[in-house]
């Protein structure tokens, strides 16, 4: 890791401690909402914060959190030459396209699987990236690498991960891809194990919360304890594909 990068150990140890039933949710969300602050907040009216927001855009997740969060005219001026940005490049591609016969679309096609046409490639590009996403991934995958330093360099941290809830599946895909490329054997050895037994514990005992829940809706069992199955549809929700679903809208305090 390049030594000039911020470590997000304090960060990191707190969301393993949190509770949450995934620590990179639990950040996720933090810079998620700092993101969408900075953005609606002042910075809006800065000229390269704009000139990002115009090239970058939104995606809709991000898009319908702004909306939600509040502050129509920080909204209206993001809005206004972001769609600038947009029509200039659409009348482009608009005023160079060719349309092709069916039969050498189906070559064109082949060569370039995903292309379809100029214009449609044009748009799907505009839509892959985010301002918001890109601000958040940036932090998120410098977490990903304090989680393996502080495997490498702090001997009590796969106790700390050990005794957390583990991670979400989504999350979980990162974490394992990023210490099967940058942990060494022996580091790998020691982690894997920790991570693979854990995985496993903890999405058992999601699903026993589920299965509870639903057979709590039998009326034999109506007057029995719900244990941990109240809030299980949420936290399974979360385990399986990330996020917080129950979450209250994020909304600007002003
Ligand atoms: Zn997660
Ligand atoms: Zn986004």
């Amino acid at each position: 890791m390049n030594m000039e990068e911020k470590l997000y150990t304090i960060e990191l140890h707190d969301a393993l401690v949190s509770g949450d039933e995934c620590p990179f949710c639990y950040l996720e969300r933090d810079l998620e909402q700092k993101a969408i602050e900075f953005v609606l907040g002042s910075s809006y009216m800065e000229s390269d914060t704009r000139d990002q927001t115009d090239r970058k855009g939104f995606c809709r997740r991000h898009t319908k959190m702004m909306y939600d969060y509040g502050n129509s005219l920080g909204n209206a001026w993001i809005l206004k030459t972001r769609m600038k940005h947009v029509r200039e490049g659409l009348k482009k591609e608009m005023a160079g396209f060719k349309a092709e016969p069916a039969s050498m679309f189906g070559k064109f096609r082949k060569k370039e699987p995903d292309s379809g046409t100029s214009v449609g490639a044009w748009i799907r590009k505009e839509e892959s990236h985010c301002y918001v996403c890109g601000r958040v991934d940036e932090t998120y995958r410098r977490v990903i690498d304090t989680f393996l330093y502080q495997v490498k360099n702090e001997k009590d941290f796969l106790k700390l991960v050990k005794e957390s809830k583990g991670f979400c599946v989504h999350h979980f895909a990162d974490l394992v891809d990023a210490c099967g490329q940058g942990l060494g054997k022996k580091e790998q050895d020691a982690v894997f194990p920790v991570l693979f037994e854990q995985m496993n514990r903890e999405l058992d005992r999601i699903q026993e919360d589920i299965d509870w829940l639903i057979e709590k809706y039998d009326y034999l069992n109506k007057d029995k304890d719900w244990k941990n199955s109240r809030d299980a549809v949420q936290r399974t929700m979360q385990k399986l594909v990330g996020g917080h679903p129950a979450d209250p809208v994020f909304r600007s305090q002003k």
